[in-house]
């Protein structure tokens, strides 16, 4: 069989690399004579290998040292709500840029007052609000860094005062550059552009730690206990971590998060160009708030009828997980840093050799 080139918006592409660990690592882990899945955590050899993967983002993305790095389960979707029972005392500011922006602070609002402070909801979530004030007499103040199901991100991110940031990464983490300084807290699912499901990287200022909310909070839920416990107060999820590991290791080997920037760059050029330069085709959002990790298009209402057909020449040409997503319609591309501009191209080309 030829290729696939494979534009899952999550779980995505990881390198093959990753892969070809891992599978070494099912047969027999570093040596021991046993599978990864087999082993125990709390032995010398997983230790490292947790150890390694926070050390390789802490490289990566130049985390500082008063920053926890955690491995967490429950997705992205449980940091929705562990943030506000941790964080928000009385009342939190949020932006309602996406389904999951949207997601989350309704999360928010079941532990205290949520302040939306802007919002794109109104104009199915085209475009990146800007025009708007962190207010300060919030706990935090929550944003998305991209909009995975809409195609829009942020390329600045607004002056916080001293209100701590938090930020949704999930889809556009180690995709380019990033001050952590900027931020109280970063988290991730890792599905999207750092490994497989079941893991969530968390990266923490310590100092949130003083910053706690008056009010029960479940032993797991406390971002503490996992710092004190170097993620492995209970069984982590052993495997995704492992996977993890080496697709960060992959991203390292070439050229970091500047290396990726680089080449999500040249991918995103690529394919918004074709999309501008079509009669077919065109963007849903704003132009300058587009997405580099997430390209969604539609039909031009003219060829709307056209849809079937494309949809086969795609499938023709091996290109896999280019249906949008509902809210949306139409198609979106996602061109996560494993994604080879080789693929690009060929969606490319089907889009030109099919307006010919
Ligand atoms: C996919 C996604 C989520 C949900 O992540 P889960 O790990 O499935 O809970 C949250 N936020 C963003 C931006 C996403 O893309």
């Amino acid at each position: 069989m030829s290729k696939i080139h494979n534009f899952s918006a999550g779980p995505s592409i990881l390198a093959e690399s990753a892969f070809a660990k891992s599978i070494q690592d099912i047969k027999n882990f570093a040596g021991t004579g046993l599978s990864i899945l087999e082993v125990s955590h709390r032995g010398k050899e997983f230790e490292k290998v947790m150890a390694d993967a926070a050390g390789l983002v802490r490289t990566l993305l130049g985390v500082p040292d008063d920053y926890d790095i955690l491995f967490l389960q429950g997705g992205a979707s449980t940091q929705f709500f562990q943030i506000p029972m941790n964080f928000l005392k009385t009342k939190a500011a949020y932006t309602d840029t996406g389904t999951w922006a949207n997601r989350a602070l309704i999360e928010a609002k079941g532990f205290g007052e949520v302040d939306v402070v802007a919002s794109s909801k109104a104009s199915n979530y085209s475009f990146i609000p800007k025009d708007y004030q962190v207010p300060q007499d919030v706990d935090y103040f929550h944003c998305t860094s991209n909009n995975t199901i809409f195609g829009t991100q942020i390329k600045q991110f607004p002056d916080c005062g001293n209100t701590p940031l938090i930020c949704d990464m999930s889809s556009d983490i180690f995709s380019k550059p990033v001050d952590v300084t900027k931020f109280a807290m970063i988290y991730a699912g890792a599905q999207k552009n750092m490994g497989p499901a079941g893991v969530t990287l968390v990266i923490i200022k310590k100092d949130m730690y003083d910053k706690m909310a008056d009010r029960h909070i479940p032993t797991m839920m406390k971002y503490k206990i996992h710092a004190d416990n170097d993620s492995m107060y209970n069984t982590p999820p052993v495997f995704p971590i492992l996977v993890s590991k080496y697709n960060l290791e992959w991203m390292l080997s070439e050229g970091g998060v500047e290396g990726m920037a680089k080449r999500n760059q040249e991918k995103a050029d690529l394919l918004y160009n074709a999309i501008d330069n079509s009669p077919y085709f065109k963007g849903t959002t704003a132009v300058e708030d587009r997405s580099q990790m997430n390209v969604c298009f539609v039909f031009e209402e003219e060829h709307i009828g056209l849809e079937a057909k494309f949809n086969e020449a795609c499938k023709e040409a091996n290109l896999s997980g280019l249906k949008g997503h509902r809210s949306v319609g139409g198609y979106r591309a996602s061109l996560y840093n494993a994604l080879p501009l080789e693929s690009v191209q060929a969606l490319v080309n089907v889009m030109e050799t099919f307006a010919s």
